[in-house]
């Protein structure tokens, strides 16, 4: 194992995990499933053994989508989480729900056959725009009612009286 321990869960921080290795071949997959599982045109996979991926917080809910793989989400907020062959030596978390998605660039890609058109040109694709940052009274309605887990662990979530995040 290396020293490293990354950090993870769902939005609401009902379900945290932590990861006693660095993820080996880290991978876009492109296939319609992952898009279907992640609801976006591609998941980032972080596979890593299985001993090595500890649920540190809640249970994680599976749908078998087939008879040989399943998908491990939330099921109080619905994120997606983990991808897994249940006989299978290692667990894959998605990159988005780690604390720090930086710590995971991808070195490889599956699936390319349903790769969605516009992914080649997806960095050209115009616009810089800050969240939310034209319309700060949106900005100010999330910001002070974020349901969201913060990206580090805590003691308790959701936080009780006098208890910071
Ligand atoms: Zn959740
Ligand atoms: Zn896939």
């Amino acid at each position: 194992m290396d020293d490293v321990e990354l950090t993870g869960g769902c939005q609401c921080g009902a379900i945290r995990y932590a990861l006693g290795q660095k993820p080996q071949n880290v991978h876009v997959c492109h296939c319609r499933m992952c898009q279907k599982a992640v609801g976006g045109p591609f998941a980032v996979i972080c596979p890593v053994l299985k001993p090595a991926f500890r649920v540190t917080r809640g249970e994680i809910s599976y749908f078998m989508s087939s008879d040989v793989g399943r998908r491990g989400f939330c099921s109080n907020c619905g994120t997606p989480l983990c991808f897994d062959y249940p006989h299978g030596d290692d667990i894959g978390v998605l990159a988005g729900t780690l604390d720090d998605p930086n710590q995971v660039p991808p070195e490889n890609q599956y699936g390319n056959e349903s790769r969605v058109s516009w992914y080649a040109g997806l960095k050209d694709v115009p616009g810089d725009h800050p969240t939310y940052v034209n319309n700060p009274e949106m900005r100010l309605r999330i910001s002070s009612s974020n349901h969201q887990h913060p990206d580090h662990e805590t003691k308790v979530w959701p936080p009780v009286d006098g208890e910071c995040g």
